[in-house]
């Protein structure tokens, strides 16, 4: 499921392919996908609309268009934003041709996905919690936001108003790299390892990014780049989905729990 490393990398692909580009026309193969306006309006309101800026905020794209409206792109569980892919399937839920000729398929096997066209993405994106590769999030603002926080640290890793971008995927990955049990209370973490924990998620996001980021699966709900191919990410995890695996730093077995319904994963003797 795509998480920042994933979205960044669409954003990345995207852009010199559609920056400049208008879209021409729309089909929607399941009005549902639309979260705002209506679909037939979504149609009318997109069409002629020329392709200004591709941004991110956490894990949405923000289709910066002509006339100031913004298509926000939630890819949710399983959506995909492919380029030039001919073959349309029964997941294909919209596709948007553009002047180029090229078209931009909005895949999404389970139907979670969204789509927003509006005139101020705020309206979409503005309760999300800081950027944490951006340089506003420093590590004082992240010890700040941990202070006032009672609960376990894994799942707050994946709320989306504390902090942008994170999904199971890193926030497994990150508490292992900065040694910290997801068990830990938020509001107990020394300055020490808040500091190693803000390195881990800076550096987990990086290295995702460079690496393409995780596909994990061959289903066709599983993330894949724009242009169909894989990310490499998932060669290099080191807890996530590793239960019973040696731990790559100490060697002890990685275990696995279930903490707020999601797969927990780590290591029982560095994750103290
Ligand atoms: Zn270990």
């Amino acid at each position: 499921m795509p998480e920042l490393p994933e979205v960044e990398t669409i954003r990345r692909d995207l852009e010199p392919l559609v920056l400049g580009v208008t879209i021409v026309g729309v089909e929607l193969f399941w009005s549902g996908s639309i979260a705002r306006p209506s679909a037939q309006e979504f149609e009318g309101l997109i069409t002629g609309r020329t392709i200004l800026r591709l941004g991110r905020r956490g894990k949405y794209l923000i289709f910066l268009l002509s006339g100031g409206w913004n298509l926000v792109v939630h890819l949710a569980m399983t959506g995909r934003l492919l380029v030039n892919q001919v073959k349309r399937d029964k997941h294909t839920r919209a596709v948007f041709h553009l002047e180029d000729e090229s078209d931009l398929l909005f895949v999404n096997m389970r139907k979670f996905g969204r789509l927003y066209l509006v005139k101020d993405a705020q309206e979409v994106v503005g309760q999300l919690g800081p950027e944490p590769l951006e340089a506003e999030f420093t590590p004082q603002r992240f010890a700040h936001l941990l202070a006032n926080r009672r609960g376990a640290l894994k799942p707050l890793l994946l709320n989306q108003h504390f902090l942008a971008g994170l999904g199971n995927i890193y926030a497994n990955e990150a508490p292992f790299v900065a040694e910290l049990h997801p068990l830990r209370r938020a509001d107990t973490l020394s300055p020490a390892e808040v500091e190693r924990l803000y390195k881990a998620i800076r550096s987990v996001l990086e290295e995702a990014i460079e690496d393409g980021g995780t596909t994990l699966g061959d289903t066709p709900g599983d993330y894949r780049r724009p242009s169909g191919e894989k990310g490499k990410h998932q060669e290099r995890l080191q807890v996530f989905q590793r239960t019973g695996g040696p731990c790559p730093r100490c060697g002890a077995t990685i275990e696995r729990m279930v903490l707020g319904g999601r797969g927990t994963y780590f290591c029982p003797h560095c994750q103290r």
